[in-house]
């Protein structure tokens, strides 16, 4: 075993990516020089807490000191967030807050020092989730620093931390990750999920793994490409494609996909009102998810919200498609292969989506918007 020092690209267990990041953390530790109080800044779904449980490793693994080996019972335990030296202060209640009480039995714990380990560790996630009083009793813990404590606070919102919390931590940005690590996440975490969806979830997250694992696993996903197909073909072929009424495959397509929508959010309620159940004790838990979700399954209502949202995916995977043939790619699988048109053609198309996207999000009249933006589009390709 090589130390970590001399590591070309040392990996903290479970971390993807952030390489410049995770060669200074290991520097740091190896120099025993670890700030106690850092701030992991950066989007959603980018791997911040995958990177503090790997940090934590690091402090606590016994077997391979300042790197983690990410298959000791210590390692493990921490992965499985069951590690006793591991503390997470995550949002409680409806009010999405950190609690003062949370916040204080930190301060009264590291007072203590480790359980069994070397190190204590606090995960604060997300840091802008502290109010005045936890940020305060916090404070109070960060700012009487003893060894083996670390705090490791998460944002995706650095506005959104208080000042005199930002002011004594930290801060390192980390950036979005490269499509084949999310590609590398995915693969692993959704295998069961067919390639086409896994490959467009990894194009469309634009380097956060969270929002691929989100896109992979949501069926709207391919009701939507079956959308976008359809959408092409029917600006291509003009006014008769685009009016041909609901039982045409355009219409018939944007109906599934709004259905769709509408089913996975009644599914989604249904499960958080189940959870919701289990959690005050009452049973037949699973009983109760599987009704809600058969009710789900029924023509109910779509609101403008979720044709919104559906117009929306179409405006972003047309864009999509639009970005990648420019690229010289393939685009979107199965998209109609239609003559491809100047890179300027292509251009002009972009603009008008993108013009779609913010003529959605300010109008209710979702069904007319796109009609309007097809025909634009299909009088463009009829040249
Ligand atoms: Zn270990």
């Amino acid at each position: 075993m090589t130390s970590a020092e001399i590591q070309p690209s040392p990996a903290f267990p479970g971390v993807r990516g952030h390489h410049e990041a995770q060669a200074m953390l290991a520097r740091a530790l190896a120099r025993g020089q670890l700030h106690h109080a850092i701030m992991l800044i950066g989007p959603r779904g980018i791997g911040k807490a995958t990177l503090a449980r790997g940090l934590a490793c690091a402090l606590l693994c016994p077997r391979a000191p300042g790197r983690g080996c990410g298959e000791c019972p210590v390692c493990r335990r921490i992965q499985a967030g069951a590690h006793p030296d591991v503390d997470w202060l995550l949002p409680e209640g409806s009010g999405g807050q950190i609690t003062i009480d949370s916040a204080r039995a930190c301060h009264v714990r590291q007072a203590g020092g480790p359980y069994e380990g070397a190190a204590y560790v606090v995960v604060v996630d997300p840091a802008d989730a502290l109010n005045e009083y936890s940020g305060n009793a916090l404070l109070k813990a960060i700012e009487e620093p003893r060894p083996g404590i670390h705090f490791i606070l998460l944002t995706t919102n650095m506005q959104g931390v208080l000042p005199t919390i930002l002011s004594r931590t930290l801060p390192i940005r980390l950036g979005r990750l490269d499509d084949a690590d999310v590609a590398a996440i995915v693969d692993a975490r959704a295998a069961e999920v067919a390639d086409e969806r896994r490959r467009m979830a990894v194009l469309l997250a634009e380097g956060s793994a969270g929002v691929a694992m989100e896109l992979a696993l949501d069926p709207a996903l391919d009701r939507c490409l079956a959308l976008v197909r359809e959408a092409m073909r029917a600006a291509a072929a003009g006014p008769r494609g685009i009016f041909a009424g609901e039982r045409s495959p355009l219409w018939e397509s944007y109906n599934a996909a709004i259905q769709e929508v509408v089913s996975a959010e009644a599914a989604a309620a249904a499960e958080a009102a189940a959870d919701e159940a289990a959690a005050s004790g009452k049973k037949k838990r699973s009983s109760k998810k599987k009704d809600a979700a058969d009710k789900g399954d029924g023509k109910a209502k779509a609101s403008a919200a979720q044709q919104r949202w559906v117009a929306s995916r179409l405006a972003e995977l047309w864009v999509l498609h639009l970005r990648e043939r420019l690229r010289g790619r393939p685009g979107l699988p199965g998209a109609p292969r239609l003559a491809d048109p100047p890179p300027a053609e292509l251009v002009r198309r972009l603009a008008v989506l993108q013009e779609l996207t913010q003529r959605i999000s300010r109008n209710a009249n979702v069904r007319l918007i796109l009609e309007e933006t097809l025909l634009e589009l299909g009088q463009a390709s009829a040249h």
